[in-house]
């Protein structure tokens, strides 16, 4: 039997939009940026990963990207 391949989620939060790791099991999860209770049903999930590690990589791209994104629209 084949378990879970999928450990860590990236969702982002439902009420400030920021991003934060989860564990795939747990349901609810506190936000560590606005301290919001985020529901992992509801919320998106924007990636998943197999390791904490391989996690935060993930979540430093994305956050990099988000930044870059910021500049550019800033610059319009
Ligand atoms: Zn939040």
């Amino acid at each position: 039997m084949v378990k879970g391949t999928v450990a860590v989620l990236v969702v982002v939060c439902s009420k400030c939009g920021g991003l934060l790791l989860a564990r795939d099991e747990q349901k609810t999860r506190t936000c560590p940026h606005c301290s919001y209770k985020v529901d992992l049903h509801k919320a998106r999930k924007v990636a998943s990963a197999r390791t904490a590690q391989e996690a935060s990589t993930i979540l430093r791209k994305l956050k990099s990207e988000a930044a870059q994104k910021q500049k550019h629209s800033s610059c319009l």
